[in-house]
C-alpha cells in the first residue's frame, strides 16, 4: 500500500472553468479519506487526476515520494471503483474479476487463487459464473470491489459505489467496505454524497466547494469544528440553525442579541475571544445544532442555560427522532427531541441551549471565530 501526495493540483476544463483549484493533501498509508462536497465541486476530477485518467492542468501528485504526473493510468498500480460498477456486461463475474490480471499474464493458478480468495471476503463464490446481466445491485457491487481487490492495488478510489444501492443495502455495504479496508490494510480515497458515509467512514473528511478545500480533518473535529458556515451547513443533518445577531458587551460579559431582541448568554471564554477580535456591536452568525436546542416544559430556569422561544410550526416524527420546526419572528429552527413530551402544533416553546454549544461565523468571510 502506498502513501499520495497532491500539491497544488489545479485543473481547468477550459479556460474559465477551474474544476479543482490548488488542491494540497498528504494521504497516509493505510489512511481511509471521505471526500464530500456539493455536486460539480471537482470530486470526480479530482479522483481521475490520481488514477492518471486525467491530466493536470498544474501541481503535483507523488505516490510513495514518487512524482507520478507523467505516469500513465495503468502504471499507477491504483484501482477505481465506480458508482455504475462499470463491468463487461459479455463476461462472467469469474472473467469479470480476473480480466487485468490476464492482461498481467498472470499464471493462470495465481489468478484463481486471488479470485478466490478476493470471492471469500465479498461472499460472492456461487455466482463465479453468471453474467452481470443476472446480478442484483448489490452483487454487482460486489463483483466491482472484487475486481479492484485481486488487482492488490496500492491505492483505492471510490467513486460513490453504494449511490444506486437501496438505503438498506448501503448500511450493509459501507460496513463491510470499512472492514474490507481494515482487512486490506489499503488506502482508500472515498467520494460521497451520504453524510451518514461521510462520518462513518473515513478517518479524515476532506470537503469541498467550487473545486476548492473548505476543511481537511477528523470526522468528530468537522462536525464539532467546522472551519466556515458551508461546512458548517454542509456536514449535519438536519442542518445546523444559523441564527443571524448583534455581539454587545454587558460589563463583563457578552451576549448575541438576536435580530427578534432575544439575547443569548456567551460562554466567558468566547466572550473574550470575540471582544479581543474587535466583534463588540458586529454582527456575526450563531451556528446552533438541531440536538443542541433543547425544548423545556418546566418552568425553573436552569443557570448554565441560555433561552429563546418559538412557536411550533411543524413537528416531524421520524420514529427514533422528533424534529420540532420553530419559528420566531423571522428566525426558523429546528429542534431535535427524543420524544413529544406535550408538545403540539403551534405551542410557544421554550428551548434551552448550553452557550457552550454555540459556534460563531464572521457574518463577512464566514469563517468561524476562534
Ligand atoms: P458530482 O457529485 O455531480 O459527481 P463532482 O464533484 O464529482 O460532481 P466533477 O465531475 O469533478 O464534480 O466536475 C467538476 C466541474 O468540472 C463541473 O463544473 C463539471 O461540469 C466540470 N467538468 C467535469 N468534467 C468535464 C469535462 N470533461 N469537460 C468540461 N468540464 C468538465
Amino acid at each position: 500500500m502506498a502513501d499520495l501526495s497532491l500539491r497544488h493540483v489545479n485543473k481547468k476544463y477550459s479556460s474559465n472553468t477551474s474544476a479543482v483549484k490548488d488542491f494540497s493533501i498528504d494521504i497516509e498509508d493505510e489512511e481511509f479519506v471521505v471526500l464530500v462536497g456539493p455536486s460539480g465541486c471537482g470530486k470526480t476530477t479530482l479522483l481521475r487526476m490520481i488514477a492518471g485518467l486525467e491530466d493536470l492542468t498544474d501541481g503535483e501528485i507523488y505516490i510513495d515520494g514518487r512524482r507520478v504526473n507523467q505516469l500513465s493510468a495503468k502504471d499507477r498500480d491504483i484501482a477505481m471503483v465506480f458508482q455504475n460498477y462499470a463491468l463487461y456486461p459479455h463476461m462472467t463475474v469469474y472473467d469479470n474479476m480476473g480480466f487485468a490480471l490476464k492482461l498481467k499474464n498472470l499464471k493462470k493458478k495465481d489468478i484463481n487463487r486471488k479470485i478466490e480468495e478476493a470471492a471469500k471476503i465479498l461472499g460472492i463464490e456461487h455466482l463465479m459464473d453468471r453474467r452481470p446481466a443476472a446480478l442484483s445491485g448489490g452483487e454487482k457491487q460486489r463483483v466491482a470491489l472484487g475486481r479492484a481487490i485481486v488487482r492488490e492495488p496500492k491505492i483505492f478510489l471510490m467513486d460513490e459505489p453504494l449511490a444506486n444501492l437501496d438505503v438498506q443495502l448501503r448500511g450493509q455495504m459501507r460496513i463491510e467496505i470499512t472492514k474490507l479496508h481494515k482487512t486490506l490494510k489499503s488506502t482508500m480515497i472515498y467520494v460521497t454524497h451520504d453524510q451518514i458515509e461521510a462520518m462513518t467512514m473515513g478517518d479524515r473528511i476532506v470537503v469541498m466547494k467550487d473545486g476548492e478545500v473548505q476543511q481537511i480533518d477528523t470526522p468528530e473535529n468537522i462536525y464539532n469544528h467546522p472551519a466556515n458556515l458551508f461546512v458548517a451547513g454542509f456536514i449535519g443533518s438536519p442542518q445546523m440553525n444559523i441564527l443571524e445577531g448583534t455581539v454587545h458587551q454587558q460589563n463583563n460579559i457578552a451576549v448575541v442579541r438576536l435580530i427578534d431582541g432575544t439575547e443569548l448568554a456567551i460562554e466567558a471564554d468566547m466572550a473574550e475571544i470575540l471582544l479581543d477580535k474587535g466583534y463588540n456591536d458586529k454582527n456575526i452568525y450563531a451556528g446552533i445544532r438541531p440536538e443542541h436546542l433543547n425544548a423545556v416544559v418546566k418552568s425553573s430556569p436552569d443557570k448554565k442555560m441560555t433561552y429563546i422561544s418559538g412557536e411550533v410550526e411543524v413537528i416531524e416524527n421520524t420514529g427514533a427522532d422528533v424534529y420540532l420546526h420553530l419559528k420566531k419572528c423571522g428566525i426558523k429552527m429546528i429542534a431535535k427531541i427524543s420524544k413529544i413530551a406535550e408538545i403540539e402544533l403551534e405551542d410557544q416553546v421554550n428551548i434551552a441551549v448550553n452557550p457552550s454549544d454555540i459556534h460563531f461565523f464572521d457574518e463577512e468571510t464566514g469563517e468561524a471565530i476562534i
